[in-house]
């Protein structure tokens, strides 16, 4: 079964080709890497899928329905979660309130947000910070923590929205190498136990090689390589332009 089918997807901005011809698929649970050096294409992709930027040519398929150039919103609602910048959160709010801001916008009850972000939907926060790891900080202010730990809780935001597909564009920027690792490792477990599939980005390659089931060379705007981790790791010609060995 497919989730998302990516057709043909082309860009450019003035004389720059941002993507050229890409095209994939992903499935349920499955964790596809997309990796490249910078400027290869890889934020154009993600924000064509997102509805963030609208291709030139070619088509968004989300479980059987075209998305293509649909606005942001519209395509969160069918189900394309993204993992939030830090500036997003709301540093005030504790850890709980974040993840519960999060249910009521999904359950549509926006009028409610802040007066009665206090007690409705904790438990289903709670749950949700448990599953991350953050349950011991619910009650803390988020701008307290350390970044390797909002990390988690933005991960418990994205899920709050119940997404069929996850859209993380370099999640693990800034982070240490141990903690970049666990967080990789987690989003792995809950994309398989929820059969969310996540389309991710990431500079780390043990990371990447770690945890993708597949993974997409960019160069230029154009795959050169795509195939399981060993497969990518054995290419001629991704050896030779990009891993450099
Ligand atoms: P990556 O995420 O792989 O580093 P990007 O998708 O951000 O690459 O960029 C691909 C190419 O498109 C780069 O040459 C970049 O300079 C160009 N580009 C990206 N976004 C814009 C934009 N909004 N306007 C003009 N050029 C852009
Ligand atoms: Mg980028």
């Amino acid at each position: 079964m497919t989730l998302l089918r990516v057709e043909g997807l082309s860009k450019r901005f003035g004389g720059v080709v941002a993507a050229r011809d890409v095209s994939f698929d992903l499935g349920p649970g499955e964790m596809l890497a997309i990796i490249g050096p910078n400027g290869a294409g890889k934020s154009t992709t993600f924000n064509m899928v997102g509805g963030q930027l609208r291709p030139d040519s070619g088509r968004v398929v989300l479980e059987g329905a075209e998305i293509t150039g649909r606005p942001p919103r519209a395509v969160c609602r069918l189900g394309v979660g993204r993992t939030f910048q830090v500036a997003q959160t709301f540093l005030s709010m504790s850890v709980a309130q974040n993840v519960q801001m999060a249910l009521i916008a999904r359950a549509g009850r926006t009028r409610d947000l802040f007066a009665q972000a206090d007690a409705l939907y904790r438990d289903g926060a709670l749950a949700l910070l448990d599953r991350v790891g953050m349950r011991s900080e619910a009650d803390r202010p988020i701008g307290e923590l350390a970044y390797g730990d909002v990390k988690r809780v933005e991960l418990a935001v994205a899920l709050a929205a119940s997404p069929r597909l996850l859209l993380m564009d370099e999640p693990t920027a800034g982070m240490a190498p141990r903690e970049r690792a666990g967080l990789m490792q987690l989003t792995a477990s809950i994309a398989r136990e929820r059969s969310i599939g996540v389309l991710f980005t990431e500079h780390d390659m043990d990371a990447v090689f770690a945890h993708a089931d597949r993974i997409l060379v960019l160069v230029r705007g154009e795959i050169i390589a795509a195939g399981t981790p060993e497969e990518v790791r054995a290419d001629e010609q991704v050896k030779r332009v990009y891993l450099g060995t």
